[in-house]
């Protein structure tokens, strides 16, 4: 039996369902790599590539890594430039495959891909998915998605705290191997990617040494590897609850979002390692259980993306909400996309996106309050500008937030911060001001 395994964020080999659940009888595996043009390809909103050159450059930096971890287990991975659904079929063709396997989204059109799929293999080939980006299994929740609390609290009292978090799935020790006489495609650079989709190239930026990212590049390797330094070398599980609100330097938070959202990190090798940090400092520390509920977060908004489908990216409310009027004025949106707002904190925010593609926690809902709540702009332009930025970008996390903090999320009570009194209060002696000053 031939098996095609379309790769998309479960870009790694540890707790990997997709790769867990190949039937014994699997002669051969085709993994498949797309640079989609639709992900790849201009936004709605402003008109930028939806994936800018730091995600783009971690990305290639991940599959580079992807690549080596399964030449090492016998396998391959063959790189296209194109539609999934025009892609996987002809291929599947080719090879004979009985099967599609697939990391499964939630966000509507990643899941409208999935359909587009499903169509164009037809009834002979079935695309078969798998859960691998949430912390919580879908099909341990105890109620159906349709009853998804329109509240995180009730979400994580009445259905996480009895939902249990699977152990990881082990790394497979070897793969099927590539079928015969298939010499998978090499992995393009940038310059062939753009060229290929007629898009103007990506230009990679000079590492800046004020980021707060560590050094360590993306994929698997790395991601495994900055677990295991914050959780178990560091053990800076403890301190998270202290220093989360931070804003400068690679220790305050724990920076395994852009891994997350690449899936070359999982969400439960990471909770596995709290339960490890707690298991040997013998308590469940304050530390430990603040992180486990920022992952929650990351569920939530993912099943908040699945259940609510395209309300999720609509400007109008999740209750109906309306958002408060907004005086749409590019120029007004523009200096405060590049830091020229004229405030001190929006602004070293904004330029420490621009020239590391991460922006702290604190920061961005800062930003996002400004833009929305003072400036008056579509909180989906801010949205959109993230999206391109974003090292870290995941849609249901993305948007979900922008959504929450334009006041159209779940909540319907006024969530603007004051960003005057938030600076003063989180960058006291203007230290990161001054860091990101120009
Ligand atoms: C306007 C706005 C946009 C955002 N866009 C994204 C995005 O595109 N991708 C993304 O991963 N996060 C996003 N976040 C959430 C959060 O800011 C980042 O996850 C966090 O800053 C990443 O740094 P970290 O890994 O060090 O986080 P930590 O503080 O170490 O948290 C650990 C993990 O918990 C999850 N998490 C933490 N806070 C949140 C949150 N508010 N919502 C969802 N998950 C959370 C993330 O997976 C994170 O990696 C956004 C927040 C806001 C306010």
């Amino acid at each position: 039996m031939t098996v095609l395994y379309w790769l998309r964020n479960d870009l790694r080999l540890h707790d990997n369902e997709a790769l867990a659940a190949l039937p014994a009888g699997t002669a051969t595996l085709l993994p498949v790599y797309c640079f989609d043009p639709v992900s790849l390809g201009p936004d709605a909103y402003l008109g930028l590539p939806r994936t800018g050159p730091h995600r783009l450059f971690f990305l290639l930096e991940t599959l580079a890594d992807l690549q080596q971890r399964y030449a090492a287990l016998g396998s391959g991975i063959h790189f296209v430039v194109g539609r999934p659904e025009e892609i996987l079929p002809a291929l599947a063709r080719q090879l004979g495959a009985q099967a599609v396997h697939a990391s499964t989204e939630h966000t509507t059109e990643e899941a409208e891909a999935e359909e587009a799929l499903v169509v164009a293999l037809g009834p002979q080939v079935p695309l078969v998915r798998f859960e691998t980006l949430t912390l919580l299994h879908p099909h341990d929740l105890p109620i159906g998605l349709d009853r998804l609390p329109l509240s995180f609290s009730k979400f994580r009292f009445d259905v996480a705290a009895k939902t249990s978090v699977r152990a990881p799935l082990p790394t497979p020790r070897q793969l099927p191997p590539l079928p015969a006489g298939f010499a998978p495609a090499a992995l393009p650079n940038a310059s062939s990617i753009a060229a290929q989709l007629e898009q103007p190239a990506q230009i990679r930026s000079v590492p800046d040494r004020r980021s707060a990212l560590p050094a360590l590049g993306g994929g698997e390797t790395a991601g495994l590897a900055r677990l295991h330094d914050y959780a178990v070398e560091r053990h800076l599980i403890g301190r998270y609850d202290d220093t989360r609100n931070e804003m400068l330097g690679e220790a305050f938070s724990t920076k395994f979002s852009p891994w997350l959202a690449n899936g070359s990190l999982s969400a439960r090798q990471i909770w596995a390692a709290i339960d490890g940090y707690d298991a040997t400092h013998g308590a469940r520390s304050k530390g430990a259980m603040q992180l486990r509920l920022e992952l929650l977060w990351r569920d939530y908004f993912r099943l908040l993306a699945h259940k609510s489908g395209p309300d999720f990216f609509r400007w109008r409310g999740l209750r109906e909400q309306l958002p408060k009027p907004t005086r749409p004025d590019q120029a007004v949106f523009e200096s405060w996309a590049d830091g020229r707002t004229g405030n001190a904190f929006v602004d070293a925010n904004m330029r420490e996106l621009a020239a590391t593609g991460f922006m702290s926690n604190r920061g961005r809902q800062n930003v996002a309050s400004y833009l929305i709540h003072d400036l008056h702009q579509d909180w989906r332009w801010g949205a959109a500008w993230f999206e391109h930025q974003l090292i870290d970008h995941d849609a249901a996390s993305n948007w979900g937030n922008w959504k929450y903090i334009a006041g159209t999320g779940t909540d319907v009570r006024d969530t603007a911060f004051d960003v005057a009194q938030q600076a003063r209060r989180y960058d006291p002696q203007q230290r990161y001001v001054r860091t990101w000053s120009k």
